[in-house]
């Protein structure tokens, strides 16, 4: 079944490939892309069978969830992102809610919903709940106006967090005004103020401050390392097009370029696999789980920035131009690569190295499940 599942999404994503440089406006969002992935079953395959999904949130389906994440990436990066943060507010309910809960958002997945995580918000204006209603905004929301289940975190008197998925009719409150975006238009993402909405009419999701615990919230960090790699490979892939239709790969420059490019791409490919094997696992304590995971996240940014460079030096000129699809493929990586607290998710993974005494080679032992 999960097999089947990845195999329709190469097929599903070849022709958001083809309908991506179409979308490349502001306030586009890509309809066709999410008609297919919710009449193909991809908006409840994050379900557990008993609740009508493939269960790609199980911890032994990862690697397959993995594969998924890539491969809607690589067809288009603005439906991987969406697609992502479907995934995600599945997993936190799935992890976090009550049966009650669970058993409701997931006949909304099933019903063809589209969820979100909406948990960046403006300062000031940031999303309060207070006397059982809602106040405030969420800033940078993709697919606003069009994910009628978002998740958001909203801040309670005491200063922690309770998740809550709201009801939204289509349209509803979106204000896509400022995405006025370098790349990754076509994600509607924008501003939504949530002012008036009773927490009565929507479903809670955990305790105050599950959200925010680790090793799920730095480690979830994977999925869209998992779908960056997929623009990654994009970018490598019509980098490598361009040579064969040129004629000029034989040329040593240009080799070691696509070389230097297939690494980067490779080298993502195998961090982003063990940081997601890590983060399922859960086998390792979770400070350790995340230092990977950041690890992973400064190498993946590294690579995307590495291979965009690559390929606009190898192509030259012509890969600035509006008809070549390398255009819009380095702009929707280099915005998507943009994601919260880079330089710390560097610094703060050489600080857990710093403070260990295990020898190098043992640093990232036994972070995957026993099986492996
Ligand atoms: C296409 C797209 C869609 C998105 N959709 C969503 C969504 O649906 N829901 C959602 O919640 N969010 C969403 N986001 C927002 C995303 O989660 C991040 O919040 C956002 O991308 C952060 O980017 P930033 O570059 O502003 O990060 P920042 O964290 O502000 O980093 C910018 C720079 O400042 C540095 N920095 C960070 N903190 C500090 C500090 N305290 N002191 C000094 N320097 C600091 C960083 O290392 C970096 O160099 C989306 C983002 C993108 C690109």
């Amino acid at each position: 079944m999960t097999l089947d599942l990845i195999r329709r999404a190469e097929a599903a994503a070849t022709p958001c490939a083809a309908e991506a440089a179409a979308l490349d406006r502001h306030g586009a969002f890509p309809e066709a892309a999410l008609g297919r992935l919710r009449t193909g079953g991809y908006l409840a395959a994050p379900l557990p069978a008993d609740l009508g999904g493939a269960g790609l949130c199980e911890p032994e389906r990862v690697a397959a969830l993995c594969s998924l994440l890539t491969a809607i990436g690589r067809g288009s990066l603005a439906v991987g992102r969406l697609y992502e943060g479907h995934v995600n507010a599945l997993a936190l309910a799935l992890r976090y809610g009550s049966d009650d809960a669970r058993a409701s958002l997931a006949r909304d997945a099933r019903a063809g919903h589209l969820f979100g995580v909406w948990n960046t918000e403006p300062e000031p204006g940031g999303l309060v709940l207070a006397e059982d209603a809602l106040r405030g905004a969420k800033s940078f929301a993709s697919g606003a106006g069009h994910v009628t289940r978002p998740l958001v975190t909203a801040r309670l008197a005491d200063g922690r967090r309770q998740m809550l998925v709201v009801p939204l009719a289509p349209g509803e409150r979106a204000d896509l005004s400022a995405w006025r975006a370098q790349g990754m238009r076509a994600t509607a993402t924008g501003r939504v103020d949530l002012t008036g909405l009773r927490a009565a009419d929507a479903a809670q999701v955990g305790a105050p401050d599950d959200y925010a615990r680790q090793p799920f919230f730095f480690g979830g960090a994977w999925r869209f390392m998992a779908v960056q790699l997929g623009g990654i490979e994009a970018v490598v892939e019509a980098h490598r097009a361009h040579m064969r239709a040129t004629g000029r790969g034989a040329d040593p420059h240009q080799q070691a370029r696509l070389g230097r490019a297939l690494i980067a791409a490779e080298s993502c490919r195998l961090l982003v696999a063990r940081a997601a094997e890590a983060v399922a696992a859960e086998r390792a304590g979770a400070e350790r789980i995340v230092a990977y995971v950041n690890l992973a996240r400064a190498a993946v940014e590294q690579a995307g920035l590495d291979v965009i460079a690559l390929a606009q030096r190898s192509v030259g000129l012509a890969g600035f131009l509006e008809d070549h699809p390398l255009e819009r493929l380095t702009r929707d990586l280099a915005t998507y690569l943009r994601q919260p607290a880079p330089d710390y998710a560097l610094t703060s993974a050489a600080a857990y190295a710093l403070a260990e005494e295990a020898p190098l080679p043992a640093l990232w032992d036994g972070l995957e499940s026993e099986q492996r």
